[in-house]
């Protein structure tokens, strides 16, 4: 069972999210201050750790640092207050893999905490597939059918964060935020712009249905990867 480790101090937050978890499956504990949330991750064995920032007895961005130190790699996802972005950036530094402001929705956080556990569930393996589309961690390159192209940086993180997660649809605030880091701005159009220079290294316009192209955009909403069948 995929266990799960929350640390939060505020009631209210913690029992939704626990709710929330528990009904996706994961097995949940719970600590709420960043004392005891330290000493259950450094004596216990999680799958992902969600961390406040603003916690009694240590902060969450403490927590962070002293687990790192003591060189536990679990993922984290930090919870913080839009207020905090200052925070965040710190915590970023320390090595935190994701963050989520306050107030979100839990589908927000669970199909963060999934793209996480199943990203490191596949760290070992060196290719992803989905359908046609093969992405090599190595080397950064992608295939999908006759074309074969070496990705950018961006590029290629957009296109694992999404491959992830056949089938699931992520906002573009999401895809900015896990890919440039920045979830302040957004007015920008640089999803859609890196997007579109993916699509264009690997369609041939001659040959191919861009319908069949398996980055699929949700009007309004953002991009996923089609399931393949
Ligand atoms: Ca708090």
């Amino acid at each position: 069972m995929t266990s799960l480790l929350l640390v939060e101090d505020e009631k209210k937050i913690a029992d939704f999210v626990i709710l929330g978890l528990q009904s996706e499956g994961y097995e949940v504990t719970h600590m709420s201050d960043g004392v005891s949330g330290l000493e259950a991750i450094l004596n216990s064995t999680y799958d992902l750790v969600l961390l406040d920032i603003m916690l009694p007895g240590k902060p969450g961005t403490e927590v962070l640092q002293s687990m790192r130190d003591s060189s536990i790699k679990t993922p984290v996802i930090m919870l913080t207050a839009k207020s905090e972005l200052t925070d965040k950036l710190l915590g970023f530094k320390l090595g935190a893999d994701d963050y989520l402001a306050k107030p979100f929705f839990m589908e927000e956080l669970t199909a963060r905490c999934k793209a996480l556990l199943n990203r490191n569930q596949n760290t070992n393996t060196e290719a992803i597939t989905v359908g046609e589309l093969t992405l090599d961690k190595i080397t950064r390159r992608v295939n999908w059918r006759e074309r074969s192209m070496i990705l950018s940086q961006r590029e290629f993180t957009l296109l694992e964060y999404l491959m992830r997660s056949p089938g699931n649809v992520f906002s573009r605030q999401q895809i900015m935020q896990f890919v440039w880091g920045i979830d302040f701005n957004t007015q920008t159009n640089i999803v859609d712009v890196c997007i579109q220079r993916i699509r264009r290294k690997l369609v041939n316009t001659e040959k191919d249905d861009l319908s069949d192209f398996p980055i699929e955009s949700i009007r309004g909403i953002g991009y996923k990867i089609k399931k393949s069948d």
